[in-house]
């Protein structure tokens, strides 16, 4: 078996470009665009790379965007007056403070200081709580709105399933777990800890792995005919791993021995796509539409914000 290929790069353009005429609209009903801002602490470089590359896409859809760049030393009180002001800007709809922080800067802290209603990330205890109750009104975190969206599209019933989530951090895991829970998939959240992974993993018609370690999913734990979302983005330059986990991708490993590295997921992708029934690739799976839903929410929080239906 060879599986199909959940394209995350085309849909995540179908949904850019549905975007930018909605957009449109709502400048066209409000008078101004959608805003969104970004707080970028440091320099850390894969952090600039995500924050630019929201900025561009908010650009392209016709949203107002703001990035705001802070030396990596900024204080406390200069980061929560920097958030206290954006938060009482008319012009700002949704906001986010890009993770990882420094580590003299609280993230829980900080993503408290960021209002419930401009909390386009869905990391605010208020947005995280109604996702945990199922109450309408908060934003969910965009990697899992992403997958969701994937499988939609490629038709994957949830209902009564078997789903296995690797990895329970409060931005992927744990929402995720909680989104296919909503949809009525029986859900197992396995982290560090998880006794006997490859077996727990073959239990499941829908594998989503958020590990960051590179190939940690091989093919064997993966249950014929099953359904895998690869979230993990791992860099690697080890010569071994990367003849390991690019075989059977001679495009690929080519360039990896040309260039010295690669991105590549939680997944082994070669050994795992003669097994599953789809699977999505790494780069070009989930991340494009982690920004593509970034986009959704700060609409959303626009249309909010000035009492207009939450769906065109
Ligand atoms: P975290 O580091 O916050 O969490 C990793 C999770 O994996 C933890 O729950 C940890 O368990 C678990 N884990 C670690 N080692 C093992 C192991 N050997 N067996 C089983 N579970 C293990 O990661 P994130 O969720 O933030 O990110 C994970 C990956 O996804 C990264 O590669 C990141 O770059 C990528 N990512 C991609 C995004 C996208 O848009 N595509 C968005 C966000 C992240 P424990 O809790 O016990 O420590």
């Amino acid at each position: 078996m060879s599986a199909s290929i959940l394209d995350g790069k085309a849909l995540a353009a179908n949904i850019r470009r549905r975007l930018v005429g909605e957009v449109e609209d709502f400048a066209a009903q409000t008078g101004f665009p959608p805003g969104l801002a970004v707080i970028l602490v440091g320099d850390d470089p894969a952090s600039a790379v995500y924050v630019a590359n929201k900025e561009k896409a908010a650009q392209a859809t016709g949203i107002h965007s703001e990035l705001l760049r802070l030396p990596e030393q900024s204080s406390r009180e200069t980061l929560l007056g920097e958030i206290a002001h954006l938060a009482s800007d008319d012009r700002i709809h949704g906001m986010l403070v890009q993770l990882p922080l420094p580590d003299h800067l609280d993230a829980a802290e900080v993503q408290r200081a960021v209002p419930a209603k401009k909390d386009v990330d869905g990391f605010h205890p208020e947005s995280a709580g109604r996702l945990l109750l199922g109450q309408e009104g908060g934003f969910v975190a965009c990697t899992p709105l992403g997958i969701l969206a994937l499988l939609d599209e490629a038709g994957v019933e949830l209902r009564g399933k078997e789903c296995v989530i690797v990895g329970r951090s409060n931005i992927v895991g744990k929402p995720a777990a909680l989104l296919m829970l909503s949809r009525h998939a029986t859900v197992t959240l396995c982290h560090s800890r998880t006794r006997e992974l490859s077996e727990v993993c073959r239990r499941a018609e829908v594998l989503i792995a958020s590990v960051g370690a590179p190939g940690i999913i091989r093919g064997d734990f993966i249950r014929p005919g099953a359904v895998v979302v690869d979230v993990g983005i791992n860099r690697i330059t080890d010569p071994d791993q990367g003849e390991d986990l690019l075989s059977g991708q001679d495009k690929r490993l080519a360039r990896f021995r040309k260039r010295g590295h690669a991105l590549v997921g939680d997944v082994h992708f070669g050994e795992a796509s003669r097994v599953a029934r789809a699977i999505t690739p790494v780069p070009g799976g989930v991340g494009p539409l982690t920004i593509a839903m970034l986009l959704e929410n700060t609409l959303l929080a626009a249309r909010r914000a000035v009492g207009l239906p939450e769906k065109q």
